[in-house]
């Protein structure tokens, strides 16, 4: 099919030149997000909130992963018609980018002490493997980095248009059926480049996963680029490369370049791609600047010719498709590492945790025999190299502090975004929902098993941070005839971590919205009716996507 060619001028560098054609873009060629850091240490955290310019507040500090977050008692009825400067409040959210989602527990113990000393004991683990503070001053920043750079943590480029934190599978390097060891991939570039200059003023962020566990335990249909292990029959493990994915107000699922790549040439390949969006991304809206868009114009095939003949000077070997083995991709419970040891996965409820949970966590796992934990992309985390003699012990010693390793259906696969409590975006509360709900379908469905588990995800707004689009029922946050509620998606997947046929984004049903007070009511009964009507093997999302609607109101 002939690719279509955009005709008006929509800010590439490489077309049109560099003249910036909105305000965003004005603001990042007048300086650079990475120079904040210096006004920060300098200026802000000695005068204080109030002498932060408005630019850096709200658009370059965030290349420092620091973020306005909302004023409190802002109720989500008013999120559309306040000012970003009526919405912000004089504290900030702050994200830890964690690259691969791998901590040592010394780090784990910083991370837990800079939460209790500077935010409030907020520290959630996010669904792309950071660690997210809330409540933090300016003035305290500085002590921040130092105290997390001291033990090779830092915020550098965690939000803003960057390549932000890097997904990798949280069994990397340990589990028994590996493919491929994605930790060298992702050390190789995220050393390279994660604060270089050459990518700190992308057309918008750039999200990137790597992995080489047979259950592709990354989304990487919703990434801008993702590695995914597969077994070329004559070149060995390498990896199939995907670009263009991301979910946002206007989805769309990665597609596949056709190529092999080895562990060798990944860094180079994710240079070029990142290259390719930086010079050939589009720049004239910033609803229309992700790579997604670029990728769907030019359809895979023109992009991948543009990567070898443009960027790499070479082609690239044709390769096989990843397909997941159908293994279980979230890694909870107790499992065999290759050496011996155990690794084991916990849910903390949708991801959150404080600064008290994070050092029992990591002293809890050193008396294990321990020195490891790697946070999910699923808002879980596991502690790896448990002596197995030691594994009842630590499993029991975690569920004291609400984290489960044999956590029912609904708590290991329920993940929420911010919502109203921090975010400006957003119309409806979800992290405190989300708990509440999961703790009344525990009681409702008790002695019961939903294998496998239903996901559901929870959104405060379009946006789509906690990926409604691809859960088994995703919930859209907005005002529904006045009050809190959700638009339902059912039946989303992504072929990650299931015997599936393709991936698909999830379908909504005319009129089909819940408020909040009845979110556990309408999913005991859309579950209820799964149980009841679905043929034999089939699993939530293939009978949602094809179910009559009156059995999924
Ligand atoms: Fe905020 Fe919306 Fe993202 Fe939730 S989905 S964190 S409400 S922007």
């Amino acid at each position: 099919m002939p690719t279509r060619t955009p005709t008006r001028d929509q800010g590439q560098w490489a077309v049109s030149g560099r003249s910036p054609l909105n305000s965003d873009e004005v603001l990042k060629q007048e300086a650079d997000g990475l120079t904040s850091r210096d006004r920060v240490i300098s200026t802000y955290s000695k005068e204080g909130f109030g002498s932060i310019s408005q630019e850096d507040l709200f658009a370059r500090l965030k290349w420092w992963g620091v973020y306005t977050q909302r004023k409190q008692g802002i109720d989500g009825h008013r999120t559309a018609s306040l000012t970003p400067n009526e919405l912000s409040d004089d504290t900030f959210m702050m994200r830890v980018r964690i690259d691969g989602g791998q901590l040592t527990t010394e780090q784990t113990k910083v991370l837990g002490a800079l939460s209790h000393e500077f935010g409030r004991d907020t520290a959630d683990i996010t669904d792309r493997q950071n660690i997210q503070y809330h409540w933090i001053r300016i003035e305290d920043v500085p002590e921040i980095w130092e105290r997390l750079e001291a033990v090779g943590l830092r915020t550098t480029e965690a939000c803003g248009d960057v390549p932000r934190g890097f997904l990798g599978s949280p069994v990397a390097g340990i589990a028994a059926d590996e493919i491929i060891d994605p930790t060298p991939t992702i050390r190789g570039i995220v050393d390279q480049w994660i604060g270089s200059p050459e990518f700190s003023n992308l057309p918008r962020k750039f999200k990137t996963a790597v992995t080489g566990h047979p259950s592709i335990d990354i989304p990487h249909e919703i990434n801008d680029i993702s590695f995914v292990g597969v077994v070329h029959p004559e070149l060995g493990p390498g990896y199939d490369v995907w670009v263009g994915g991301a979910l946002a107000t206007t989805p769309k699922l990665a597609k596949r370049l056709g190529v092999w790549v080895s562990q060798e040439e990944a860094p180079e390949v994710w240079h070029g791609v990142v290259s390719i969006f930086r010079d050939y991304g589009y720049r004239l809206r910033r609803t229309h600047a992700r790579l997604k868009f670029l990728v769907e114009d030019w359809g895979p095939e023109k992009f991948r010719q543009v990567l070898e003949d443009e960027y790499l000077h070479r082609k690239l070997h044709d390769g096989p498709a990843a397909h997941p083995d159908g293994s279980p991709d979230d890694h909870i419970g107790v499992h065999a590492q290759k050496d011996g040891n155990v690794y084991i996965g916990f849910a903390p409820t949708v991801g959150r945790l404080s600064g008290p949970k994070l050092t029992a966590i990591a002293e809890a796992a050193e008396k294990a025999g321990s020195h490891r934990i790697r946070l999910t992309p699923y808002q879980k985390l596991l502690v790896l190299d448990v002596l197995p003699e030691r594994a009842d012990e630590l499993v029991a010693e975690l569920q004291q502090l609400g984290l489960q390793a044999h956590p029912s259906s609904f708590r290991r696969a329920t993940m929420a975004c911010s919502g109203i409590e921090f975010c400006k975006l957003a119309f409806v509360e979800t992290k405190g929902l989300a708990a509440r709900t999961v703790d009344e379908l525990e009681r409702r469905f008790a002695g019961e098993t939903i294998e496998p588990p239903i996901t559901l995800n929870i959104n405060g707004c379009p946006n789509s941070c906690a990926r409604f689009q691809v859960a088994d029922i995703g919930l859209k946050g907005q005002i529904i005839k006045g009050e809190f509620g959700f638009q339902v998606h059912l039946g989303g997947r992504l072929e990650t971590g299931r015997h599936l046929d393709e991936s698909r984004l999830g379908r909504t049903v005319r009129g089909l919205k819940v408020t909040s007070e009845e979110l556990p009511d309408y999913v005991e009964r859309v579950v209820r009716s799964f149980l009841a009507h679905r043929e034999e093997g089939q699993d939530f999302a293939h009978w949602a996507i094809e179910a009559p609607e009156e059995q999924l109101a």
